[in-house]
């Protein structure tokens, strides 16, 4: 097939293979009185792996809630998959749909079955059957290693396990962004490599993935990007390779020195 370069009058769509599939301009917000994030600009191309640290307090969890709209921003635009989610309160819907979250407590349905656990957002927000939503969800379930347990309540499982399937169950909705909030941090630290382990796997598959997380060593195998926030700012970004050798920032040399 030719091709024409710069014959085609057409825009690629935002989010299109080749533009950024998160686009984030001029954000402020904030609670009350209290500015939590101030003057955020980015943009993920599809396939990015993004790591975002930094102080606790500074706004890293406020940010990556703003992307799937958990969060109101008050000013500036924020896209995701072409989809404005600051022109329009029904535009919330459409992007959840593309963006599963894990958060750093589990949030599993406790009355529920793994299985169910995993079968119930599709069928009630993509339409799909019974039989599809389980056959999707052990597909899942088999990709984070955790099919044996599908009949049993998140309270039989460890902490490892339970976010494992918190994994599996975004996956369910076959999101095209998964975003993190410190899915690591409320883990024994036995079992942090397991979930880590699942994230690398995601990452290999192309997944475009935003991580809160304060496990460097994630950072530096697996991200190609990482974002330095404090006081509801990002103050740096760089990849790993810099990030670490060579820190700009005062604030993020006292972070590393502190982490590290
Ligand atoms: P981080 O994830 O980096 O620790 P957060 O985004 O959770 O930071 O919080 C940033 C700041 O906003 C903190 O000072 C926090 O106390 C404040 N904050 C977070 N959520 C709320 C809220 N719902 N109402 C008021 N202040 C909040
Ligand atoms: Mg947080």
């Amino acid at each position: 097939m030719s091709t024409q370069q710069g014959l085609d009058p057409r825009q690629p769509a935002p989010g299109a293979q080749g533009g950024p599939i998160i686009q984030v301009a001029g954000v402020n917000k904030w609670y009350g009185t209290f500015q939590v994030l101030t003057g955020i600009d980015l943009e993920v191309s599809a396939g990015e792996r993004i790591v975002v640290c930094g102080p606790s307090g500074s706004g890293k969890s406020t940010m990556i809630r703003c992307l799937n709209g958990l969060e109101k921003v008050q000013q500036g635009r924020i896209v995701v998959d072409g989809i404005d989610l600051t022109a329009n309160a029904h535009n919330v819907e459409a992007v959840r749909q593309e963006v599963g979250m894990v958060f750093q407590q589990f949030n599993l349905f406790p009355h529920m079955t793994v299985l169910q656990n995993c079968m119930l957002a599709p069928m009630r927000s993509r339409g799909v059957t019974r039989q599809q939503a389980q056959d999707t969800a052990m597909k899942y379930l088999e990709r984070v290693r955790i099919v044996d347990q599908a009949a049993k309540y998140p309270s039989q499982l460890s902490g490892g396990q339970q976010q494992r399937v918190a994994i599996a169950r975004a996956l369910c909705m076959t999101p095209k962004i998964m975003l993190f909030d410190e899915p690591t941090s409320a883990l024994d630290p036995e079992m942090v490599k397991e979930v880590l382990d699942t994230m690398i796997g995601l990452a290999e598959d192309g997944m475009t993935m935003l991580c809160v997380t304060h496990e460097m060593g994630f950072a530096r195998s697996v991200a190609d990007r990482v974002i330095f926030m404090a006081d509801g700012r990002i103050i740096e970004q760089a990849p790993p390779s810099e990030f670490f050798s060579n820190p700009q920032h005062e604030k993020t040399r006292n972070f590393l020195g502190q982490i590290l």
